[in-house]
């Protein structure tokens, strides 16, 4: 059976995690030992330096070091430029962390990697979805499958609860309704590097459904480190020294002192950060209740993001049976308190914060190669004649099925249409074909019409959001294509499907003839075209990551 590893690519750390045929995962360290791989890549001449050495550089040489790449996935513009001028988009920026995680994994498991689970954030668009399968292929691992970190997450807790639980051999199938083992109701609040994420699922023997997901790409223990930063320049400033962000050197060094003090004030009441710049010395003190304090806002945006999904769940604290805190962020003793402050009880952390969603991947990736291994089984046998009830791949299988049955995550975004006012043609107005939070796979369609006698092209423009003014919502592809002519208010139906991985497919049918006029492709201008994917990967395969 071939190796598939389960990538959690964080915005500011990166974990691999494989799982063993008995079901239990486990992380697959870095080749300098480390559970966990930072998400920083230095540009040194024709070499890239990936992770800890590269995040060590990050305060000496900022203009060589890119990180945080997961924040623009799916945005078109270069987010570094080589010395040589050579632009990198985040895609590639990503690949070339996922080509040093995938040779980590090859030099530790001594076998090749190809093939990855990868997770993403649960209210990562579809754009942001492609863009990571597409540097997954940089990379030139094959992408089995896009998972939800909240529900991978939810699958590591799931495991370790029933072993915790049941203890025997019958803890293999996991959420089998005696009340423990992952039955119930969970609630998923993962505050990363970067990204912000709350989701609430069901989990019933074996399946995991989420209910409802939000989340802000722009909110993460980044964020927290800003706010140190700015008060920590505050306070050097305030005793006579210079602003510390008007020197890209020192605003990095600034960076990672704010970043250890904050770790700090999680173990400790109070933290020191010393400066010593241009001649002066000044020792800077930050108490945990300072820093609770000029971080509310932060926390309190979490807060809102989370009452708004349970409200979108139509559920409150009482009906949340678990609630687990994922991502490195969640250290900060604020965010057990405003849980404990909201719903009355103490959140789970049973399993190290920023290595549970690489340990969940990887039991999607043991149930992706089981699954692959058992539909080649099934070849082998019906071609042999042989029952197929019979196949060796069957007692594998249950082994992952127990746990891991199904996973149906929801549609986080609303995905809609531009329509035009057939009564006044300058009015145009956003429809929704799939509401946000519907269950995926979701394939879903609306009738419109055509606007002229003889029309001969039909416009669709994909549109994501919920709000009927199109200043509200995004577009985020578009495609014309061309149509028999028929009279004006012809129908023609567009199907919006999407897929267990998130991505768009679009259809339409000409109304009038009953003919499929066939699936298009979106042109999503965040995304790379064809040619651009394997200019990528050769320019990635050629490039030696240290
Ligand atoms: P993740 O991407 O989930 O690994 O989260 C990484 C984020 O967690 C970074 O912003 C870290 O600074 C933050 N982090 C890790 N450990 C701690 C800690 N002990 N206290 C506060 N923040 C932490």
């Amino acid at each position: 059976m071939a190796r598939v590893v389960g990538i959690d690519l964080g915005t500011t750390y990166c974990a691999v995690a494989v799982a063993d045929r008995a079901g239990t995962p486990s992380i697959v360290r870095n080749r300098e030992g480390e559970n966990i791989t930072p998400s920083v890549v230095m540009f040194q001449g024709d070499t890239v330096v990936v992770g800890s050495q590269a995040k060590r550089s990050a305060a000496t040489a900022p203009d060589h070091v890119v990180q945080f790449a997961k924040r623009y996935m799916g945005e078109s513009n270069p987010i570094y430029h080589s010395e040589s001028g050579t632009p990198y988009r985040p895609e590639e920026i990503s690949a070339l962390l996922l080509k040093r995680l995938k040779e980590d994994a090859e030099l530790m498991l001594g076998e090749p990697v190809e093939q990855a689970v990868i997770t993403v954030p649960a209210y990562f668009d579809d754009v942001r979805r492609k863009a990571t399968q597409d540097a997954g292929r940089i990379a030139g691992l094959e992408v089995l499958r896009i998972v939800n970190e909240p529900t991978a997450a939810a699958l590591a807790y799931g495991l370790d609860q029933s072993s915790a639980d049941d203890g025997g051999e019958d803890r293999a199938d996991g959420a089998d309704g005696d009340g423990g083992a992952g039955i119930g109701t969970v609630l998923v609040y993962d505050l990363g590097g970067g990204t912000f994420d709350v989701t609430v699922m069901r989990v019933e023997n074996g399946d995991y459904t989420v209910i409802a997901t939000d989340g802000d790409r722009n909110l993460g223990g980044f964020d927290w480190d800003g706010a140190m930063m700015n008060h920590l320049n505050g306070a050097f400033m305030a005793s006579g020294g210079p602003d510390l962000n008007e020197d890209n050197v020192l605003q990095a060094e600034l960076r990672d002192k704010a970043e250890i003090a904050k770790r700090t004030l999680s173990n400790a009441p109070q933290a020191v950060v010393m400066f010593s710049v241009g001649g002066r010395h000044e020792q800077i003190r930050v108490t945990r209740e300072k820093y609770e304090e000029i971080t509310a806002e932060l926390l309190d945006r979490t807060r809102i993001l989370t009452e708004g999904v349970l409200e979108e769940a139509r559920l409150g604290w009482d009906d949340i049976d678990r609630i687990l805190l994922v991502g490195g962020s969640t250290r900060m003793p604020m965010v057990p308190k405003l849980i404990q402050r909201l719903s009355g009880r103490e959140p789970e952390r049973g399993i190290a914060q920023d290595e549970v969603v690489a340990l969940g991947a990887a039991l999607v990736a043991l149930d992706a190669s089981v699954r692959a291994e058992e539909a080649q089984e099934k070849r082998k046998y019906v071609g042999s004649g042989a029952s197929v009830e019979s196949s060796p791949g069957d007692g594998l299988a249950r082994l992952t099925k127990g746990r891991v049955r199904s996973i149906k995550d929801v549609t986080s975004q609303s995905l809609g249409m531009v329509t035009t006012d057939l009564d006044n043609h300058d009015h145009q107005f956003n429809t929704v074909i799939i509401p946000h939070n519907t269950p995926v796979p979701a394939k879903k369609s609306d009738i419109f019409v055509t606007l002229y006698d003889r029309q001969r092209r039909f416009r669709v423009q994909v549109t994501e959001g919920d709000d009927e003014d199109l200043a509200y919502v995004k577009t985020v592809g578009e495609s014309t294509i061309e149509i028999p002519q028929h009279p004006k208010g012809a129908p023609f139906e567009v199907v919006y499907s999407y897929d267990v991985d998130g991505i768009i497919h679009v259809e339409v049918k000409d109304g009038t003839t009953g003919k499929w006029l066939g699936e298009f492709e979106l042109e999503r201008p965040g995304n790379l075209s064809q040619t651009e994917l394997s200019e990528f990967s050769d320019r990635v395969a050629r490039v030696p990551t240290l």
